[in-house]
């Protein structure tokens, strides 16, 4: 595989950076240069301001039908050249490529999805009170957006903002991940083959506190989007506040696990495994706080255990890793701090515990057992595979447990009682909670955190809306 170069999109032309600056990819497998990826300064970001706010006086007249039809053309492209894609991100991000390639598929549904919202941005009219008089709401697009994409899943965090920008007829500068790239822009590429305007989608990467303070506060900006840390997305939220702009969040998590001792355990233990080993942990919605009901809680911890030590962990390329390594240097030291803190407080290492070999970032499936509430582990969220699983005898205790931290993104629950599964849906606070199975993620389907872990919904009829503004019109004749 040919790993390329990757430049920035401009009003729709792919070029260097202005004073031909660039950053090294490394391929995670080795540790590895692969390749660069342009590093844009501040008259790249004025380029790129200036193209998405003249194309914005376009595109948003454009019809939703024209933009919908550009938008599964995109879709179509995404999904021919998904193999190509899928064997770009396993290079810069680590996964494996069956991961991939069902992450650039999934990216093609996301892009229909939205194309079909496109034809559904409704207001509404609304009785008046005298005769004579028309009251109607009309829904227009905010206008252009700066959006921050993460390296952990780099189509699927760029696509549902790119789509939904589109989709509402706003125009968009992307900050795409540095450490991967590549197959960030050829999701890009594809909206643009299918005919999309230029500056209608701008794609840059460089300094990223750089460019969010360049481009927040920039009055051509008019809605901001962001999905990384909760650190991080406090300090974007607080800047877009100041400047009066409308900001998406899709920060951090830590997601509990309530296993009842009335659960179908093998069902439990199959699909968290593979929950948790899914993307080396590195996701946002990973299962991480285990809370079993003794009676269930040492059959539970052992199949558990077992299916995390038996998991293949090698490079993305070879079909039978099971996990690849971990997508940046620095998950490593974050990971083990996190071990050996548990450790120190008298947490028990079930299996895992440390780095695997010393070529590339591979680290060992972990379980830790009896872990205290203070150590940091039970409140950081992790971001890598690391399993906590602790145990429970009062239901009262497991819900405390399961909203004890400010975090509400993912939550997961086992049980056979419909009485609990009543209870788990009035009080988990969560903004997303799937009960017996895994169905989270799907385009149709509300995406989103509460608390610390954001504001707004990614995904679903409700997230277009993020950027849509209403304007009310009353009128006499
Ligand atoms: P980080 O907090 O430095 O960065 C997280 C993301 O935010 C990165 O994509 C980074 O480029 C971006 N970022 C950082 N500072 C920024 C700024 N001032 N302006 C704009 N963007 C900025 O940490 P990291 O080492 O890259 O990732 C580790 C942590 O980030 C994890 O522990 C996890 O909590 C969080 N994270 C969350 C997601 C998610 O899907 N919600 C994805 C990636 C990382």
């Amino acid at each position: 595989m040919n790993y390329p170069d990757t430049q920035l999109l401009i009003d729709g032309a792919w070029r260097p950076a202005r004073d031909g600056r660039s950053l090294p990819v490394l391929n995670p497998a080795t540790g590895a240069e692969i390749g660069r990826v342009a590093r844009a300064g501040i008259a790249d970001l004025d380029e790129a301001l200036a193209a998405a706010d003249r194309a914005f006086a376009e595109w948003r007249r454009s019809s939703p039908l024209h933009r919908s039809d550009l938008m599964r053309k995109a879709a179509a492209l995404l999904r021919e050249r998904a193999e190509a894609i899928a064997a770009l991100m396993v290079a810069e991000q680590g996964k494996p490529l069956a991961q991939a390639r069902i992450e650039t598929l999934a990216g093609a549904e996301i892009i229909e999805w939205f194309a079909e919202e496109a034809r559904r941005t409704y207001g509404q009219v609304i009785p008046a009170r005298l005769p004579g008089v028309t009251q109607l709401t009309v829904k227009e697009p905010l206008g252009p957006v700066a959006a921050f994409t993460p390296w952990n899943f780099p189509i699927n965090q760029a696509v549902r903002k790119v789509s939904a920008a589109l989709a509402a007829g706003c125009t968009i500068i992307v900050k795409a991940p540095e450490e991967t790239p590549a197959s960030p822009a050829e999701l890009v590429r594809c909206f643009v083959d299918a005919g999309v305007p230029a500056g209608v989608v701008n794609l840059v990467y460089g300094d990223p506190a750089e460019i969010s303070s360049y481009l927040i506060p920039h009055p051509v900006i008019r809605k901001v989007s962001f999905t990384g840390s909760t650190a991080v997305g406090k300090q974007l939220a607080a800047m877009a506040g100041l400047h009066m702009k409308p900001a998406t969040m899709e920060l951090g998590g830590h997601a509990p696990v309530l296993v009842f001792e009335d659960a179908d355990v093998d069902a439990a233990v199959a699909a968290m495994a593979a929950s948790k080993l899914r993307n080396a942990g590195q996701v946002c919605i990973s299962p991480t706080r285990f809370l079993v009901q003794e009676a269930v809680a040492d059959r539970f911890t052992e199949g558990f255990t077992a299916a995390l030590a038996a998991a293949k962990v090698g490079p993305g390329t070879d079909p039978d890793s099971a996990m690849g390594p971990l997508a940046n240097e620095r998950r490593i030291p974050a990971i083990e701090r996190l071990i050996r803190d548990a450790l120190d407080r008298g947490a028990r290492l079930a299996t895992g515990g440390a780095r695997i070999g010393n070529e590339g970032w591979f680290f060992a499936p972990t379980v830790l057992t009896d872990v205290p509430a203070d150590a940091a582990v039970m409140n950081e969220e992790p971001f890598g595979p690391i399993a906590v699983v602790n145990r429970f005898r009062s239901d009262d205790e497991a819900f405390a447990e399961a909203n004890r931290l400010p975090y509400g993104l993912a939550s997961y629950a086992w049980t056979g009682s419909s009485a609990r599964v009543q209870r788990l849906q009035d009080e988990i606070q969560a903004g997303m909670l799937t009960i017996n199975h895994i169905g989270l993620s799907l385009p149709e389907l509300p995406f989103g955190g509460i608390g610390d872990s954001g504001m707004g919904t990614e995904g679903g009829s409700e997230a277009i809306g993020a950027y849509l503004q209403t304007r009310l019109v009353t009128r006499k004749g």
